[in-house]
């Protein structure tokens, strides 16, 4: 393996050591970072979950980083079970609560 750095175990990070302080926008970059990884390796389509549209998708946490407590690690957080892809439109409706009734009908 080349360029190996320090390494860091994500999945056992919880939720507090994994904050960015720098700016509130960037608060969860880690988090995401992590997410993205965990949905790499995934066999999941690509695609969004909702419409099946695949140009543009982002990973979603079905319940919010912002939900959990502090204490909680990326591994529980980022668990392939609380991940989705969804396009920006999907990502946004998620955002704002209107997919919500959807996503509970799917997992049922
Ligand atoms: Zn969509």
């Amino acid at each position: 393996m080349t360029g190996q750095r320090k390494m860091v175990d994500w999945n056992t990070r919880t939720l507090e050591d994994s904050i960015n302080h720098s700016t509130p926008r960037t608060r969860y970059v880690h988090v995401r970072k992590h997410a993205r990884k965990i949905m790499d390796a995934d066999p999941r389509k690509k695609q969004c979950e909702m419409c099946g549209f695949d140009a543009v998708i982002e990973v979603c946490h079905i319940k919010g980083i912002a939900e959990f407590t502090l204490d909680t690690t990326l591994g529980e957080i980022n668990s392939p079970q609380n991940l989705m892809y969804l396009c920006p439109n999907h990502h946004a409706m998620m955002d704002k609560g209107i997919l919500h009734g959807h996503i509970t009908q799917l997992a049922e």
